[in-house]
C-alpha cells in the first residue's frame, strides 16, 4: 500500500471515531483530499485508494493539475471531483466557473454574480458554500457572522450557483475546547441560515469544517465535510 493509501485509512478511521463519539452516523461526514502544492500523480495514487474529492487553493495550479491528471489517467479523472478553497479575485472567476465543482470561499456578491454569468451552460450549477469568519479581524477573508445571511439571500437567486452550506477557516486553536467553541460558532451561522426559511435552501446540507488538526473537534460541532491536506499527503514544502 503506498504512503498516501495508508494515511487515507487513517484519516478515515479519524473521522469514523469522532462520530462514533459524537454519536453521529458514519458516513454523514464527506472528507475532501487538500491536494495543494502535491502533484497530479499523488492526486491519483488517492483516487486509487477511492478518494473522490479534491480540494485545490491555487486556481491556476488546480487547472494544471486536472489536466495533467486527466492526460495521465482519462478515465480516472472522470470520476474526479474538485473543490476550490481558496481565495477567489475577479480575474479568477471564469477559470473556477469552468473547472471546479465546488466552491467554498464565497465572500462578496460581486464574485457570486460573476461566477453564476460565467457558468457554462453544459455544466450543473456550480455549488457553493459562503466563507464565515467567526474569530478574525477585518483583514481576514470571510463574511462576518451578521452578514452572513443577507449574502445567502442574494446567492440562492443566482441561477448558475447552487448554495450547499458555510464553510470557515478557525485560527489554529490550543486544544479541543478551544477548537470546539469556534466550530460551534460556524455552525450557529449554518443554522441560523437554514432556519431562515428563505427560498432556494433545498440543498443547503455542508458544513465545511474541520482540517488535519481539528477535524475531531470540527466533527463534534456539526461538519459534514473535512478538508485534509498534510494528513493524507504529507507536509507540504511550500508554505500555502
Ligand atoms: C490547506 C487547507 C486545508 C488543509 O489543511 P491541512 O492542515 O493540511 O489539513 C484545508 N482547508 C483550507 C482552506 C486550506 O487552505
Amino acid at each position: 500500500m503506498t504512503t498516501i493509501a495508508e494515511n487515507l485509512q487513517q484519516v478515515r478511521a479519524r473521522i469514523a471515531v469522532a462520530c462514533a463519539r459524537a454519536r453521529r452516523p458514519a458516513g454523514e461526514v464527506a472528507l475532501l483530499a487538500v491536494s495543494k502544492t502535491f502533484g497530479a500523480e499523488a492526486v491519483l495514487a488517492a483516487a486509487g485508494a477511492g478518494q473522490r474529492a479534491f480540494g485545490e487553493n491555487y486556481v491556476q495550479e488546480a487547472v494544471a493539475k486536472m489536466e495533467a491528471v486527466r492526460a495521465l489517467d482519462p478515465q480516472r479523472a472522470e470520476a474526479l471531483q474538485w473543490h476550490c478553497i481558496g481565495p477567489i479575485q475577479s480575474n479568477k472567476t471564469r477559470l473556477v466557473a469552468e473547472h471546479f465543482d465546488w466552491a467554498h470561499t464565497l465572500d462578496r456578491l460581486k464574485i457570486a454574480q460573476r461566477l453564476s454569468e460565467q457558468r457554462p451552460a453544459g455544466l450543473a450549477p456550480l455549488r457553493v458554500c459562503i466563507q464565515v469568519n467567526v474569530d478574525g479581524g477585518a483583514s481576514k477573508s470571510g463574511v462576518a457572522p451578521a452578514q452572513a445571511l443577507e449574502l445567502a439571500r442574494a446567492v440562492v437567486q443566482l441561477p448558475g450557483l447552487v448554495l450547499r452550506g458555510v464553510m470557515a477557516i478557525p485560527e489554529p486553536a490550543p486544544d479541543f475546547e478551544a477548537q470546539l467553541a469556534v466550530h460551534r460558532q460556524v455552525r450557529a451561522v449554518f443554522d441560523a441560515i437554514a432556519a431562515s426559511g428563505a427560498p432556494g435552501l433545498g440543498r443547503f446540507d455542508t458544513l465545511s469544517l474541520g482540517m488535519t488538526g481539528d477535524l475531531e473537534a470540527a466533527i463534534a460541532a456539526g461538519s459534514t465535510l473535512v478538508r485534509v491536506g498534510s494528513g493524507i499527503f504529507g507536509a507540504r514544502s511550500y508554505p500555502a
